[in-house]
């Protein structure tokens, strides 16, 4: 505190003491109630200033003593040595805000291990690229049921003060973490996913470890080595853990978005396939792998879906500790022994079946441009183990029917036909195959005792914004749900709440930012939004690329939307992050996401349980609220038959209802923390801080802007009637009545000592650091 009798002391003995041991003194600003950061930082400086002219005078010591810096200029001295400068926790405590003074904030942090800062209520993380010992157990006892301002900012703070949340309001609550790749989502999400299971510690430690353990299941099969991140999700999650009204955890459900399923058949230079290939391939026994799964190590390079991933030993171990954590994780999440043998058979079934090849058969008057398999092995081991007939799957990879005038006629199918068959059943299988596993996984843990009533804590985990040299429908479907959710945050912490205080009548400075809803409404609106446009062009079978690139230029009439110089088939979109080309080609076929229906026949037919499910439609209910479509990865609205849909309107819809979900329907019952995770290099390299890498992140994510609204604005806004129902108890006698108007509110707050708040014509508003204070004067009563 800047009264604090000891500061003068404490001054002087960095100068001192500490100075004379090493060049550069830092003092850290610990400030547990953010009123007082500016008043410190002013303190401070006065007792370094008084201190040195002090030692100067008396001690005669000025030769060795510092600079001075702080945020209000320098101290001159006779010797230029390097400063002492002051870092605060929050960075809406500092008086005055320019970017390179908030970037300099964060590198010293950084440097000093501080990879954690808040801005108001948001958590801003950086990766450190090196473990640090921030996440033992005596730092989770630490962040339990704690002040946030107790102790440094962190993650488990984040999920402690959601949690606490959570059982006063009664209300569900979510995270969203937010980031590019590899800047630390899916850490992050994990650490506070531990954090919450240790917060709400379930009566039975079974179901925590369960829950805990359907992290490396989701991992070995959703994620996989790209050239930003080793460990790169190529899925979105959403992840919520059920919790009863006193706060015990009792089950937990994971919807998944937007699987890449191209992956699986191919990936781009030097990147991998999903780490399940490669961790069956070095974990399984040699002998079954061998036999069973004709998986021969000599000859792992040769499969075309398997890019060869590195062989040193370090990797090898690596794949073969994580294949056995997920033999664990299967057995305890509760997978039984014959269905993870499935699971082994279809992932060994479809390397098998990237192997098939196929060659022309030139005939006489060759118009049929027939294609053959040349080599039968491979056909042979992909039908064995999928357990179905090798002739059935040979004929739906050469031929195809067509309903013409009511008439099915068949077809043979040419090789780059046949190629597209195999592809699609290898995709198709894969994504399937993820679904299914996500499904079970939700019916093992589902949320237990549905008799109870409960609150959810929901944690997304979303890929970040995607510009890649080629981008096609993917990032376009990621971008959108980028672009989506920035403006459900914009929505969050700047629109609603500025209206929120002009019609209270709080003065609080306007802050401007950058609304995001025009480009989203070129993306998402009906009819005529991209991907209406999308969606319209590939229900005509006759369209093309060219066709649906001509559709876009000739109704999409939006600064957002660029068409092309020349007469390539691509178009450019202005996405709140940066500008990204988009290349059409491939993204009819793409959105349609047509399998033959000869391979769901054959398939259906399979004598191996799991391999049928896979191919039910829709896939295998599980008692849950969520159906899932299994060609396109996402799991959403139970009312969506998949059949009809595009993946495109599949897309919007489960986002749609993510959205919803996460309490972005406006009615303010759950209000969504964020996480906005930093990457500080491209080298991933520890300690190494890339200040416009930094800024140009905190630029496109609106952290500049969340920092001047969180300064000026109020996180927390109740109405009279909750105000005084909650808190008179702290001010009045216990039986008094307390009519809720604003005179008895401002009475109260008054009484309370505390400043900083506002009133207004309905409502109480106030900081986070209030509500704080008053939860634990409340939990002393
Ligand atoms: P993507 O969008 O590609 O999935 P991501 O944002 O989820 O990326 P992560 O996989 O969480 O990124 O992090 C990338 C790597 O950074 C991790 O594998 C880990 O090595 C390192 N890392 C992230 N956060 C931390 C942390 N808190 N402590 C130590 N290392 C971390
Ligand atoms: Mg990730």
């Amino acid at each position: 505190r800047p009264d604090a009798p000891k500061l003068t002391h404490f001054v002087s003995r960095c100068l001192i003491k500490d100075f004379e041991q090493r060049p550069t003194t830092t003092i850290l600003i610990h400030d547990p109630f953010i009123i007082h950061g500016s008043k410190c930082i002013h303190r401070v400086r006065e007792e370094l200033r008084a201190e040195i002219r002090y030692q100067r005078e008396v001690s005669g010591r000025v030769q060795k003593h510092p600079d001075v810096t702080t945020k209000h200029g320098k101290l001159k001295s006779k010797r230029k040595n390097p400063p002492t400068t002051i870092y605060v926790d929050d960075l809406a405590a500092l008086d005055s805000l320019s970017e390179e003074r908030i970037v300099n904030q964060l590198k010293k942090r950084y440097q000093m291990n501080f990879i954690y800062t808040y801005i108001g209520d948001i958590l801003l993380a950086i990766n450190p690229f090196t473990p640090l010992p921030l996440y033992t157990s005596a730092e989770q006892k630490k962040y339990c049921n704690q002040m946030r301002a107790a102790y440094p900012p962190h993650i488990f703070a984040i999920a402690d003060s959601a949690y606490q949340f959570m059982l006063h309001e009664k209300a569900n609550q979510s995270i969203v973490i937010s980031g590019e790749s590899g800047a630390g989502k899916t850490e992050s999400g994990n650490l506070l996913l531990k954090q919450l299971v240790y917060l709400g510690k379930a009566p039975n430690r079974n179901l925590e470890q369960r829950i805990l353990q359907m992290n490396p299941i989701m991992e070995a099969f959703g994620n996989a080595r790209t050239g930003i991140n080793n460990n790169s999700s190529r899925f979105g999650k959403f992840l919520e853990l059920s919790m009863t009204k006193s706060g015990q955890l009792t089950g937990a459900r994971v919807s998944v978005y937007l699987l890449e399923q191209s992956r699986v058949i191919q990936q781009a230079n030097r990147e991998s396939n999903f780490h399940a290939f490669y961790y069956i391939y070095d974990g399984l026994e040699h002998d079954k792998r061998l036999k069973e799964f004709h998986l021969d190590r000599e000859l792992r390079q040769m499969h075309s879906y398997l890019p060869s991933d590195r062989q040193d030993n370090k990797t090898k171990q690596n794949n073969i500790d994580k294949f056995a954590q997920l033999k664990n994780a299967f057995e305890q999440v509760g997978f039984k022994d014959e269905e993870v043998n499935s699971i082994y058979c279809i992932l060994a079934a479809i390397l098998h079946l990237g192997d098939i090849e196929f060659g022309e058969i030139i005939t006489d008057n060759n118009t049929d441009n027939k294609s053959t398999v040349i080599d039968l092995t491979p056909i042979h081991r992909t039908s064995c183990l999928l357990d179905i007939e090798s002739s059935d799957l040979l004929e739906c990879l050469s031929v195809n029917s067509v309903v013409t005038r009511g008439e099915i006629i068949q077809r043979n199918n040419s090789v780059s036909e046949a190629v597209a068959t195999r592809d699609a059943i290898a995709r198709a299988l894969y994504s399937r195959l993820f679904d299914w596993l996500v499904n079970s996984i939700n019916s093992l843990l589902s949320f237990y005792n549905t008799r109870e009533e409960y609150n959810v804590i929901g944690i997304l985990d979303i890929f970040g914004f995607e510009n890649f040299t080629y981008n096609s429908f993917e990032q376009l479907c990621i971008n959108i749900a980028n672009e989506q959710l920035q403006y459900f945050f914009n929505q969050h912490v700047f629109a609603l709440e500025q209206a929120e205080y002009e019609s209270e009548g709080v003065p609080v400075q306007h802050v401007g930012f950058c609304d995001n809803r025009p480009v989203l409404d070129m993306l998402v609106s009906r009819p005529m939004g991209l991907l209406a446009l999308l969606d319209e062009e590939s229900r005509f079978p006759r369209a093309t690329d060219r066709s649906l690139v001509e559709k876009f230029h000739c109704n999409i009439k939006c600064n957002y939307y660029v068409r092309p110089k020349s007469n390539a088939l691509q178009f450019e979109v202005k996405h709140f992050a940066g500008n990204v080309t988009y290349q059409a080609s491939g993204m009819l076929e793409k959105n349609r996401h047509l399998l033959a229906i000869e391979a769901i026949q054959v398939l259906r037919k399979s004598n191996n349980k799991t391999v049928r499910a896979l191919f039910q439609s829709p896939v295998t209910k599980t008692g849950n609220l969520y159906s899932q479509d299994s060609s396109t990865g996402l799991v959403g609205l139970a009312s969506q038959s998949r059949g009809q849909q595009t993946a495109a309107t599949y897309f919007r819809h489960s986002l749609a209802e993510l959205l919803h979900r996460m309490g972005c329907n406006n009615s303010g019952v759950s209000l969504p923390r964020f996480v906005r995770c930093i990457k500080p290099n491209d080298q991933r390299q520890p300690k190494q801080f890339d200040p416009l890498k930094v800024v140009a992140q905190l630029r496109c994510s609106g952290v500049m802007e969340t920092i001047r609204i969180r300064r000026n604005g109020y996180s927390h806004r109740l109405l009279f009637k909750d105000f005084i129902s909650r808190y008179a108890i702290l001010g009045f006698r216990l039986y008094e009545k307390v009519p809720p108007t604003r005179d008895n509110c401002k009475h109260l707050l008054v009484k309370l000592k505390l400043d900083g708040w506002a009133i207004g014509k309905t409502k109480v508003f106030l900081k986070y650091y209030h509500i704080e204070h008053l939860t634990k004067l409340h939990e002393k009563q």
